[in-house]
């Protein structure tokens, strides 16, 4: 029988996981406690309990011969009893440094990589401090308000960030997120945003997609682009985020799918946040790329070469449909579906909620503006 592969994790990077995998002829399972959960349907086992069930764990080590995530947060101590039975890939301790804010900035700042000037906040001393002196000692300039006040943990998608206007406000602001340990980040303005993905396999081979733009509304990304033309963007950013990405992949001894989200501001190119598993900005790679971020996802957890990842077409983008389209009636899909320069994904989500990310459209051409451009209309007119 083919080798089973398992994912932590049924959303809707979980289920383009499992369709990958099937598509190279392995069976799959998926751990999700949702019963609804959009990979549950594709997976030759969906087992339906919590991260942390120690019996469901060992029914999916029991079954599958590889475990991988499709999202940051899963219990570390589930990967590690995993990694006692099965190949667990990203390891436990790399899915450990991009689960907190602070570890995964110290971390950084150690390999000498820029992150937007920061403090951390852990305990009343350090409120008191950063609320009487503001946060001025780590980068030598002192940091002015606006600043963004981020849980360590569990924040995606803008959860868990809260601005801070006055300094004095800091205390309060705090209390709201129950006094979690937070880092306190300065806003820098924002000249543009863009992603590195890549694969690293179990034998230190590296592959890169093609950096991608990145626009959010809200802290949620809105919108994607890609080309494998120059952009606007000097490219010498595009090719520092692509070093900084290998060096991080490689100091990490890091084996799997990598995002790794960047700033660029004025001069300066800062890592925003690492997330250890394919992209909603790697979308794209699933019509526009020979492999796509799914694919190497397989491929790094199974052991096998990575696949090419040039892009097939010139250009793309992406748009996100979140649950906001929904609030009248159903959008008119059929407007998409008939455009054949756009693939529209949906998740099969029985619940549109605002906010919650429902499907994309992506659009495929030769330039990036037009595309992006393209993909932004068919966006309007299918809720028109
Ligand atoms: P995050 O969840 O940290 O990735 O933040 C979500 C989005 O909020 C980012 O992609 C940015 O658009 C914005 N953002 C987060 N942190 C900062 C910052 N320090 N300065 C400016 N914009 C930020």
């Amino acid at each position: 029988m083919a080798t089973m592969l398992g994912v932590l994790g049924g959303g809707q990077l979980g289920n383009y996981f499992i369709l990958a995998a099937k598509k190279m002829g392995y069976r799959t399972a998926v751990l999700d406690p949702d019963p609804h959960a959009p990979a549950g349907v594709h997976a030759d086992k969906h087992i339906v309990a919590q991260y942390e069930n120690v019996q469901a764990l060992t029914e999916l080590a029991s079954i599958c011969s590889a475990v991988t995530i499709e999202f940051e947060n899963p219990p570390v101590s589930s990967l590690e009893f995993l990694a006692q039975f099965v190949e667990v890939h990203p390891s436990p301790s790399c899915v450990a440094v991009a689960q907190n804010r602070r570890d995964e900035k110290r971390f950084l700042e150690s390999i000498a990589l820029s992150v937007a000037p920061y403090e951390v906040l852990e305990t009343p001393e350090d409120a008191e401090r950063l609320s009487r002196l503001g946060v001025a000692r780590r980068h030598l300039q002192p940091l002015g308000t606006p600043l963004l006040m981020k849980t360590s943990r569990l924040g995606y998608d803008g959860k868990g960030q809260q601005k801070i206007s006055e300094l004095t406000d800091i205390s309060a602001l705090w209390q709201n997120v129950n006094n979690v340990p937070c880092v306190v980040e300065q806003v820098v303005p924002l000249d543009a945003e863009f992603s590195v993905v890549l694969a690293r396999s179990r034998n230190g081979e590296v592959k890169v997609f093609t950096p991608t733009l990145n626009v959010h509304l809200d802290g949620i990304l809105d919108f994607s682009t890609a080309t494998t033309a120059t952009t606007s963007i000097d490219v010498q950013f595009f090719h520092d985020g692509e070093r900084a990405a290998i060096r991080i992949a490689e100091e990490l001894q890091y084996v799997g799918v990598l995002s790794v989200e960047f700033f660029i501001s004025g001069d300066k190119l800062f890592v925003n946040e690492l997330a250890p598993r394919p992209h909603n900005s790697g979308h794209w790679t699933l019509d526009a790329a020979t492999t796509s971020q799914f694919e190497q996802q397989v491929r790094t957890l199974v052991g096998l070469p990575l696949g090419d990842t040039a892009m097939t077409h010139d250009a793309v983008a992406m748009v996100n449909l979140l649950g906001d389209l929904w609030s009248e009636k159903e959008p008119h899909f059929h407007v998409a579906e008939e455009d054949t320069s756009a693939h529209l994904h949906l998740y099969g989500k029985t619940e549109a909620r605002p906010r919650r990310k429902m499907g994309h459209i992506t659009v495929t051409g030769t330039d990036a503006l037009s595309v992006t451009r393209h993909a932004i209309e068919l966006r309007t007119a299918i809720t028109g």
